[in-house]
């Protein structure tokens, strides 16, 4: 079986070509580099995409950004975001703190993107 596919690992967008037998890639063309290889290995068996977002700190309507530290399985995206919104942690939230640690059972980390002081913190700093 041949799978076709675009490699969204740089701007080039090279068209990849991936041959699959008995559920295992056997051969990747197309690709410019490395980076397109192992891109099309693991889009032919289980897609994965970073998931980036806005949590909502306790007490707070202002949101701040998080990232995953690595990509969640394509098919939990839309369910890892909406867990995302079932969260409120304490502020104050620090660049790189971990606001999850194993979202939806994915074995992904939720990071903390920006520093966020509760309002009456904000407000001292003027
Ligand atoms: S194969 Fe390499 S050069 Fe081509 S789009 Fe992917 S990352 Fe870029």
């Amino acid at each position: 079986m041949e799978q076709c596919m675009l490699c969204i690992g740089c701007p080039l967008g090279c068209r990849l070509s991936v041959s699959m037998e008995g559920g295992k890639v056997i051969q990747v063309s197309g690709n410019t580099c490395k980076r397109g290889e192992t891109y099309a290995k693991q889009e032919a068996i289980q897609p994965r995409r970073m998931l980036t977002g806005n949590m909502r700190a306790a007490g707070c309507s202002r949101p701040f950004s998080v990232i995953t530290d690595k990509p969640v399985p394509k098919e939990m995206l839309l369910l890892c975001a909406a867990e995302l919104k079932r969260h409120a942690p304490q502020p104050p939230i620090h660049f790189g703190d971990v606001i999850m640690q194993d979202i939806l059972k994915t074995g992904c980390r939720v990071i903390a993107t920006q520093d966020y002081l509760p309002p009456r913190k904000q407000n001292e700093l003027r």
